[in-house]
């Protein structure tokens, strides 16, 4: 993919691209988005969680998309994603999910992040910093439904409640509760917790303590029933069109916004019994045709992927021979196929070409999908495209927002 239309990048700021890229459709991210919130119950907002660096997808132009098609919202799981948010123009509300260390309270509040408690004295801790800061401190009470991970007992939810709503510095603007088997066949857990979570909000009213934000539904609660839309749902792994497990379904027309392309760096031919890569766990049969691509483990592209794997181009698959170094791997090129050097491969794909999705990677090496995305590297760039054009780049050398001119770049 080339950079086309508009303005070229600054030099000094922009080194070019490395072969292998993160290719993440806006679009796709946008329309995600739109296609949840026309399925909520009217009045149900949404939260687009882009912690992990947007699930590895890059959470600055992900978020700004997702407000874009009306997220009114957006979650993350640790402060530093919540400035590094702040510090690339987002003004939008930024909820922190997580527990965070009494360090980072500070930063928290200063660059106006919402705080998630789950008791008196940690309220009380935020409550005097936000006073000696001169800022009122939005946060959410999370309640523990069941998870027995983060939040309150449900017996103290409405006694913390009311402790915070007499603080002068916070503004408690949320309550919510987190799901531990909504992705499973067997709703009957996730309707056991969401009937605790309405004990606890009815316990929270009837003490006289209005909380504007009650959410519970994480992706998967979302996409299969309107029982848990509350205030808003907080919507994650869907929102980059992958759907949270085998046994919850998309809804239609969401689509998987990432491909992880690179191209051909080498070919070569292989005789027969020589050995590909690192061990020489390869040994050619006959004689073959390998080429190089330089991506590795280090990329976040899994070493157990050695002699199993493969990637595509079209509806070709290139099986990977030899064991995936930290840098490089090693494809065969199937007999009769015509490749060039700097031809276009697909590790990871969205299913319109032999590459495997996300879901299909992760099941072959044994794990989610949740962590195919967190997994590819800082080091692969991510191009971000709107109607197929690149808008925006994000590698180490820093982001750079295309539709901004040079100067203004420079000027960030
Ligand atoms: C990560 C997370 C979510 C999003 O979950 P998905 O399954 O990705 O939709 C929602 N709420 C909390 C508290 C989370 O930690």
């Amino acid at each position: 993919m080339e950079l086309s239309g508009g303005l070229l990048p600054d030099p000094l700021r922009f080194t070019g691209l490395r072969s292998t890229r993160a290719l993440i459709d806006l679009d796709v991210i946008e329309n995600n988005v739109r296609i949840v919130r026309q399925s909520l119950t009217s009045g149900t907002n949404l939260i687009a969680v882009v912690k992990a660096n947007g699930y590895g997808h890059g959470s600055v132009f992900v978020a700004k998309a997702a407000l874009t098609a009306g997220a009114s919202m957006l979650a993350v799981a640790t402060v530093s994603e919540g400035v590094m948010l702040r510090r690339n123009g987002v003004r939008a509300s930024i909820l922190v999910l997580g527990p965070v260390d009494p360090s980072q309270l500070l930063a928290a509040i200063e660059n106006s992040l919402t705080l998630t408690v789950n008791s008196i004295s940690m309220a009380e801790t935020i409550n005097d910093l936000a006073d000696e800061s001169g800022r009122l401190t939005r946060v959410h009470l999370k309640i523990d439904t069941g998870m027995h991970r983060y939040g309150c007992a449900p017996a103290d939810a409405a006694t913390i409640a009311t402790t915070i709503s007499s603080m002068q510095h916070l503004l408690l603007e949320g309550v919510f509760t987190h799901f531990a088997c909504a992705d499973e066949a067997d709703e009957s857990t996730t309707l056991e917790q969401a009937a605790r979570f309405d004990s606890c909000l009815a316990e929270i009213a009837g003490a006289g303590v209005d909380v504007p934000i009650r959410h519970a539904a994480n992706s998967a609660a979302t996409l299969r029933s309107r029982r848990y839309d509350y205030d808003a749902i907080r919507l994650g792994i869907a929102l980059y069109g992958l759907a949270p497990s085998d046994d919850v379904d998309l809804l239609p027309g969401m689509k998987q916004a990432l491909r992880l392309t690179s191209r051909i760096a080498r070919l070569s031919e292989l005789e027969p019994g020589d050995r590909v890569s690192y061990g020489g766990t390869y040994r050619a049969e006959r004689a073959e045709r390998v080429a190089l691509i330089p991506c590795g483990y280090a990329d976040g592209y899994r070493r157990s992927l050695s002699n199993a794997g493969w990637v595509a181009i079209g509806n070709v698959k290139l099986p990977i021979r030899g064991r995936v170094c930290m840098d490089q791997l090693t494809v065969g090129v199937p007999e009769g196929f015509e490749v060039s050097l700097l031809d276009e491969v697909t590790l990871i794909g969205n299913g319109d070409n032999a590459a495997p999705t996300a879901t299909e990677l992760a099941a072959q090496i044994g794990t989610i999908n949740y962590e195919i995305g967190t997994s590819i590297a800082a080091r692969v760039p991510r191009l971000y495209t709107k109607n197929g054009k690149v808008v925006g780049i994000e590698d180490l050398t820093g982001a750079v927002d295309l539709s901004l001119t040079a100067q203004q770049q420079r000027g960030r």
